[in-house]
């Protein structure tokens, strides 16, 4: 784990919390804005999001909570802060910019070279 100190995961992991609750915030009120005007709730209902939203938008959204996810099990788990691809520290800065990053900016630049464009997740 990168050597955060105590003041930087606690700041880290209120970034995190926050973004996450942020996403859910949003993703909830696209979903409830439709004008399908359903009340969907998150995680029963992802499969079945009326074709008038813009899921595109929604599917970044569940793409970076569920990245957010696994940073927050990380944390839990005492191997956050670690490029997934290099083991290399993402770094503090770019934590609290990002906080679902999951690559340091040299690796991240190099995916999203090698995959421009992300498919749909599997819901
Ligand atoms: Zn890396």
């Amino acid at each position: 784990m990168a050597d955060f100190t105590e003041d930087q995961l606690t700041q880290l992991k209120a970034a995190m919390q926050q973004r996450y609750l942020t996403l859910q915030e949003e993703i909830r009120s696209e979903l409830t804005h439709s004008s399908s005007g359903l009340d969907i709730h998150l995680a029963d209902d992802l499969n079945n999001i009326p074709d008038d939203i813009d899921t595109a938008l929604i599917d970044k959204q569940i793409i970076e909570m569920r990245e957010l996810e696994i940073s927050l099990k990380q944390f839990r788990e005492l191997e956050f802060g670690d490029c997934i691809d290099c083991d290399n520290k993402i770094g503090f800065d770019r934590l609290m910019a990002y906080p679902s990053a999951q690559r340091c900016i040299d690796c991240q630049n190099k995916y999203e070279k090698a995959f421009p464009h992300k498919p749909n997740p599997s819901l």
